[in-house]
């Protein structure tokens, strides 16, 4: 093996898909991740079709992964009232437990060696990183790629300041079987003070995932109280719960999901995916731009190996111009949707408007999402 290129921490959706696009590039990746494989995770699941002609790129085929194709979107307000739109690019309903798993063995090459443990701190020093392992171990690269989500120890050491802050939300999933539920469609449904997405994955079973503010959440305390008491005061959700089974034994659910505005180089390190922003979740494009984030670094330090001129300086710069070329504005109108959706009078206003001028949808959702992705 030749010297450590390229470290990442994180091996999720940005992470995974940067060390393949390296590792094709005879880049040599060390990928350091916290937790095994195969693994459920917090996410509604919908993945925008946007990113499918660069996995085919990196020769990757999510057919075989026999995804629910999703061309529909259903709202409802929180009384049940209902809008339909058709999805003009479309989606995979896929579950991040298969999505993950298949990323993870097409990664598996000569060139990219994987590490199963926690990352605790990283040093930039003479041109170089040295990245220090919970296990102990010390490990030196040219580049260090941050994809370790939106959350992590990490962040911490680094002192970004959203870290600071408690964040107001939280989030909560699990797969239900519903034969009645659609397979084209993701539904998205509003709720005193958060909303429920709701879209098959490859198994047949639907994904339930909401995110919830603390501040309708914190009298409840409890998930099965606070579904019950809340989300299902939505008609269209008490529907789909009283007619589902649970697949898992308990709900996944995770604290402290922050949308506050984080830098996208700490340090000389580029971030890749959550680490570098989170777009709100109601957007369904987190996973698309996590995939799209890891093109544009690993373009950018394939530049570098292949062309000495450039230095890291110039990596850095064009890695920070591209990310917000493609995502600032994204991440901008999915802040401004989400104030409207968890505003009542807002949403009910923008509702009616929609009901009466539907082809505004069309448009309000391509603000939210990327072109497909060509190489
Ligand atoms: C409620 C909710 C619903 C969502 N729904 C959708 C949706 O329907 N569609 C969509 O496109 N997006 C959705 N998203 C967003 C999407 O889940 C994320 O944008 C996406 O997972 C980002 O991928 P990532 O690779 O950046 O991070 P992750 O997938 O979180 O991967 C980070 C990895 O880093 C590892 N890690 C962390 N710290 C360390 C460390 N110190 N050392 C080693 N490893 C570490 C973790 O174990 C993890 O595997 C949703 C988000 C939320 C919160």
């Amino acid at each position: 093996m030749k010297n450590t290129q390229v470290i990442i921490i994180g091996g999720g959706l940005a992470g995974l898909t940067a060390a393949i696009h390296l590792s094709l590039k005879d880049i040599n990746v060390i990928l350091i991740e916290k937790e095994k494989y195969p693994h459920h995770k917090v996410c509604g699941e919908y993945l925008s079709k946007e990113v499918i002609p660069y996995l085919k790129f990196l020769g990757l085929d999510l057919d075989s992964l026999e995804p629910a194709r999703i061309k529909r979107l259903k709202y409802s307000s929180q009384n049940g009232e209902t809008i339909f739109c058709d999805l003009e690019m479309g989606g995979l309903g896929i579950s991040r437990y298969a999505l993950d798993n298949y990323l993870f063995r097409n990664s598996i090459s000569p060139n990219c060696q994987i590490i199963y443990d926690t990352v605790s701190a990283v040093h930039f020093e003479k041109d170089g990183f040295q990245v220090k392992l919970s296990g102990g171990k010390k490990l030196n690269s040219d580049f260090v790629l941050g994809a370790y989500g939106k959350r992590s120890n990490l962040d911490k050491e680094l002192k970004r300041p959203f870290f600071e802050h408690l964040s107001g939300w939280l989030a909560v999933k699990a797969h239900y079987k519903n034969d009645q539920y659609p397979d084209d469609t993701v539904s998205l449904h509003n709720f005193n003070g958060g909303y429920c997405g709701l879209s098959k994955t490859e198994t047949g079973d639907v994904n339930a995932c909401y995110l919830a503010s603390y501040k309708s959440f914190r009298r409840f305390k409890n998930i099965e109280t606070f579904k019950e008491k809340v989300l299902m005061r939505n008609p269209e959700l008490k529907e789909f719960f009283l007619h589902s089974t649970p697949v898992f034994d308990k709900e996944l659910s995770i604290a402290q999901v922050s949308f506050d505005k984080k830098d996208i180089i700490e340090d000389h390190m580029l971030m890749l995916g959550d680490a570098a922003g989170l777009i709100h979740p109601l957007c369904g494009n987190g996973m698309a731009m996590a995939i799209h984030s890891a093109k544009l670094a690993a373009e950018g330090i394939t530049e570098f190996y292949e062309n000495k001129q450039i230095g890291r300086a110039s990596v850095e710069a064009g890695y920070r111009n591209k990310w917000n070329r493609e995502f600032k504005s994204r991440i901008r109108a999915g802040r401004i949707l989400q104030k409207i959706l968890l505003n009542r009078s807002l949403s009910e206003i923008t509702q009616g408007m929609i009901k009466n001028f539907p082809f505004v949808v069309p448009h309000i959702i391509k603000r939210t999402h990327g072109k497909p992705i060509y190489v």
